[in-house]
């Protein structure tokens, strides 16, 4: 049974942590989070082998474990149908069925029935299994190491497509690093997830934010004129969207003046590009609506008034969770209660961890889900943040967080419902996205049923968890 963290941490969650009462401070330290050591070799994004590795685990015998391209034209007698409850996205409830999909790794079908099936048709799932669209995490760190070492440095870091991740939205990253990561319009390399990139945040002189983006990750903006500048020349450089640092930090440094932020914000406009800022103020909110800023990185931390919650509201600005991390460094209690308050006022919110940040690798978090769930938007309703919303997350291309008939399907294959057990998402059965299927290798059992013609009409049972063979395998996969 998963739960929400430590029961230390639990403890301290209720009671909002040491800081939260006595300290102006808005957001956890730079101490608290790493720096990127920028002399380590980048890989290239073709040295990173997960598919390969999924590869070895099935020509060492285990059956299900695998990866593969499904092959184009082969319609659909050489897709895949998911069996489950399935839930499609967006507004629709869930119900039991099967979402088939062809050679071409398209939504073929969403029925309810298996009958008329082709025979050779690979079906996984079964009737404790759930169907659902796989998620965005619209705030990652790709730069920041996670665990002691960097993820995108070591080339073995889980990509997001077995986690059940098949977007990322990467923040304040040395541009150079960013840009060759960055999907853009082409698909991603295969086994990993879509990622739009912002490069480095921009700050003020001295701003807080260029301590914690050490080596490239945060750029100063000195004037109008030159901000105007920066902007230009990271569009010219392919970002998704722009990044704006308005965030004094405990020791009150400088944050971009009102000037400079409408200048950021009307050049990245006119370039096509929208713009993130990390505020969490009042204050800062106000200075980043008034200049007709996007969205927020973060759900803000210092306790918002009525009137403000309401402007929020009125302007379309989304914003991106990562309440989690709020609540793991003692910020949690006037985060959620804002969090309550956008979400009755109709403000979208975000799917975001701060991953990365957070000392965690990409990877769905349950207790993020369930922080989201708790402000209001019920368990359904932060899957609908996580998939549906999320996708649609300022820069993010290529995903839409649901499942419908002749679109590319992204999705996730669930052992069991994960609005009773969020905690499921830490061993999905399998993933499909882009053409590709991914069974994990992290699944507590792998569960298959096949030719769909000689299995009865209706739901196929669960097939019993993979022997000792799976288990061996599965070591050291992590
Ligand atoms: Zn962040």
């Amino acid at each position: 049974m998963w739960t929400a963290g430590h029961p230390e941490q639990a403890q301290r969650d209720r009671y909002g942590g040491a800081r939260s009462a006595q300290s102006r401070a808005q957001f956890p330290s730079c101490e608290d989070g790493r720096v990127t050591d920028q002399n380590q070799q980048l890989p290239s994004r073709r040295g990173v082998r997960l598919p390969a590795v999924l590869a070895e685990r099935a020509r060492t015998g285990l059956e299900l474990i695998r990866s593969r391209r499904l092959r184009d034209g082969a319609v659909p007698s050489r897709g895949v149908a998911f069996v489950g409850t399935v839930w499609a996205g967006g507004a629709t409830e869930p119900s039991f069925g099967l979402v088939v999909v062809d050679g071409a790794g398209r939504v073929a079908d969403l029925r309810a029935e298996r009958g008329g099936l082709p025979s050779d048709l690979l079906v996984l799932g079964g009737v404790n299994h759930w169907v659902v669209p796989a998620l965005v995490d619209a705030h990652v760190h790709l730069s920041q190491p996670a665990d002691g070492k960097s993820a995108a440095l070591t080339g073995d870091w889980p990509t997001g497509l077995e986690t059940g991740l098949v977007g990322l939205r990467d923040l304040a990253s040395p541009l150079r690093q960013a840009l060759s990561w960055r999907t853009g319009h082409r698909p991603p390399t295969p086994g990993w997830p879509v990622i739009a990139v912002s490069g480095p945040v921009l700050t003020a002189p001295g701003g807080y934010q260029a301590s914690c983006w050490a080596g490239g990750g945060a750029e100063f903006v000195t004037s109008p004129v030159q901000a105007r500048w920066a902007v230009q020349r990271l569009a010219a450089d392919g970002v998704d969207l722009i990044q704006l640092g308005l965030d004094p930090g405990p020791s009150a440094s400088p944050t971009p003046p009102p000037a400079v932020v409408r200048a950021v914000v009307s050049a990245a406009h006119a370039a096509g590009l929208p713009v993130l800022a990390h505020a969490l103020s009042a204050e800062l909110v106000g200075r980043a609506l008034d200049a007709g800023v996007d969205e927020l990185a973060h759900i803000p931390t210092e306790r918002l008034p009525a009137a403000l919650i309401e402007r929020i509201a009125g302007s379309g600005m989304k914003i991106t969770s990562t309440l989690q991390l709020f609540f793991s460094s003692g910020y949690g209690r006037d985060a959620a209660a804002n969090a309550a308050d956008l979400v009755s006022a109709g403000v979208p919110l975000l799917y975001g961890t701060d991953s990365g940040r957070s000392g965690a690798a990409p990877a769905v978090d349950p207790r993020e889900l369930d922080r989201l769930a708790n402000a209001g938007l019920g368990r359904l309703g932060a899957l609908r943040a996580a998939t549906e919303l999320s996708a649609g997350a300022a820069g993010m291309r290529r995903r839409t967080g649901r499942l419908r008939v002749g679109e590319p399907a992204a999705l996730v294959l669930l052992p069991t419902s994960p609005l009773v057990e969020p905690g499921v998402w830490q061993t999905p059965s399998a993933v499909f996205a882009d053409g590709r299927l991914t069974v994990s290798p992290n699944a507590p059992d792998h569960r298959a049923v096949r030719p769909a013609a000689t299995a009865p009409a209706g739901p196929p049972p669960d097939l019993p968890a993979a022997g000792p063979r799976g288990a061996a395998t599965d070591q050291g996969s992590r």
